[in-house]
């Protein structure tokens, strides 16, 4: 029998992209409590990020140490354990595997040591590109792997380089590796952050009096107490250290490419990005949806709890009431069933519940953020038929999925997404709502106040920066 666990994050349970990591330093935290105990609190606030694993990693009299395992922030870190640590500069990460199976020893972060005791610690948010060419490069030159994840290749080179400065070694590290990064790189007196050229995945910078942050997005900051000062850019390496914050080009910059799925739904809404507040983002789409729909409604509700902010948007553009008609449960842990359709609707059922008071005989657009395979689309749409909704109009407050994910997030394969195997009208069919609405690439740009070239939007355009797409086309 399979355990089929509900929880983000369990492979059998793909109904939606997964973003592969987060990462979260201090460096010379001074209380209250001590380094362990902030890193778990930012960890904790990063947890949407990664929950098959978490891990930290500090610098100790003998040698950096290392405490990490499967599961979530909190069934990994001991308080009592955490409290007893004195190094004031801490590296952790949470993970979901995109590059390498869901192991103990895929979890971050890694650490290399070497004879003279010396040693570095890694994280990484992001996915290597060129991972194959890489790894049987290194494979030649007689590295042993203890890992199936593509961070232990940037370890290897950086470790590899070490001995011309540590900013030296990550900038030779930054000429061979391809893809998406947003790193942070720990040794006995220092961090590093560093990011990919394109900047994929977000990285900031925060600091409370003589405390720097890094992190992978500003809700973590928020959450220990930081000030914001200033991301992490693309192709930049910054050093912190005694002497302050330090920082140099590590490669030029190309074409700026932040994953605008990043404010679709992978980042907190209450975390910014490149200036724009992610829950402000949302919402914007969710009124711009407004001129898309024809049909006549009586209520907004959203996907809980993914649709929340754009319904909001929505429902404030058509003047009609914003409803929470369903509830979600969120105390399900392990159902124990197997992964069959038939169980995934029980799971559903087990975690949706439409409140049929407020339902019935209402004419509903029903809002959420994404639509990969439709399942749990379907599923609700005849939930709420079910509890005597009128007319069920799916508002999908983002384009179409069409396209795998290269730079680290986990998309099904292309035959598994929902738009790929129909147009809107036969989709809407399939999933039993009365018609579908998506936001458009044009949508996204307005809200977040950018041209479209200053963002990665691969996997609805096919067009993916540094990589020749399917159409040949290299942007
Ligand atoms: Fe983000 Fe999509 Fe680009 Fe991946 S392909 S980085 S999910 S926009």
């Amino acid at each position: 029998m399979h355990i089929y666990q509900t929880i983000p994050g369990n492979q059998n349970d793909r109904q939606r992209p997964l973003e592969k990591c987060g990462v979260f330093a201090v460096y010379n935290y001074q209380g209250p409590g001590n380094a362990g105990i902030i890193t778990y609190l930012g960890l904790l606030a990063l947890q949407h990020r990664g929950q098959e694993s978490a891990g930290i990693a500090y610098p100790d009299l003998d040698g950096m140490k290392l405490i990490k395992g499967m599961g979530l922030v909190d069934q990994i870190f001991n308080r009592d354990i955490l409290n007893m640590i004195t190094s004031a500069t801490m590296l952790g990460h949470v993970r979901y595997s995109t590059t390498g199976s869901s192991n103990p020893s895929n979890a971050q972060p890694l650490v290399a040591r070497s004879v003279d005791q010396s040693s570095i610690a890694l994280a990484h948010n992001g996915n290597l590109t060129n991972t194959r060419h890489l790894h049987n490069k290194l494979l030649e030159e007689g590295q042993i792997f203890h890992t199936t994840s593509d961070t232990e290749i940037i370890l290897a080179h950086i470790f590899h380089y070490r001995r011309q400065g540590m900013v030296e070694a990550i900038k030779r590290t930054m000429q061979e590796i391809r893809g998406a990064y947003a790193a942070v790189l720990m040794d006995e007196k220092h961090l590093y952050a560093f990011r990919d050229p394109n900047g994929f995945r977000p990285l900031v910078i925060g600091n409370s009096g003589p405390t720097y942050y890094l992190a992978s997005e500003t809700a973590a900051l928020d959450t220990v107490g930081a000030d914001f000062i200033r991301e992490v850019k693309p192709g930049e390496i910054v050093m912190i250290g005694p002497n302050g914050l330090h920082s140099c080009l590590g490669k030029s910059a190309t074409r700026r490419s932040l994953c605008i799925f990043e404010y679709v739904y992978f980042a907190r809404p209450d975390s910014v990005i490149a200036g724009n507040n992610v829950h402000q983002v949302r919402k914007s789409v969710g009124i711009q949806l407004a001129d898309r729909i024809s049909a006549e409604l009586d209520m907004v509700i959203p996907s809980p709890d993914s649709g929340v902010s754009a319904a909001m948007g929505l429902a404030e553009a058509l003047q009609i009431p914003l409803e929470w008609a369903v509830h979600r449960n969120p105390y399900l842990g392990r159902t124990f069933i197997e992964p069959t359709q038939d169980e995934r609707e029980l799971a559903v059922r087990l975690k949706f519940n439409p409140i049929s008071a407020i339902i019935r005989g209402k004419k509903i657009a029903v809002v959420d953020d994404s639509l990969v395979r439709g399942t749990t689309a379907k599923i609700l749409t005849g939930l709420l038929r079910s509890a005597g909704a009128e007319a069920v109009h799916l508002c999908i407050a983002s384009p179409p999925y069409k396209n795998p994910c290269y730079y680290g997030i986990d998309i099904p394969v292309a035959a598994d997404l929902a738009f790929n195997q129909a147009n809107a009208e036969s989709l809407a069919e399939k999933i039993g709502a009365d018609s579908i609405t998506f936001a458009t690439p044009d949508d996204l740009y307005k809200a977040v106040g950018s041209a479209s070239n200053n963002y990665c939007t691969a996997c609805f355009s096919g067009e993916y920066p540094g990589l020749r797409s399917r159409r040949g086309k290299v942007s």
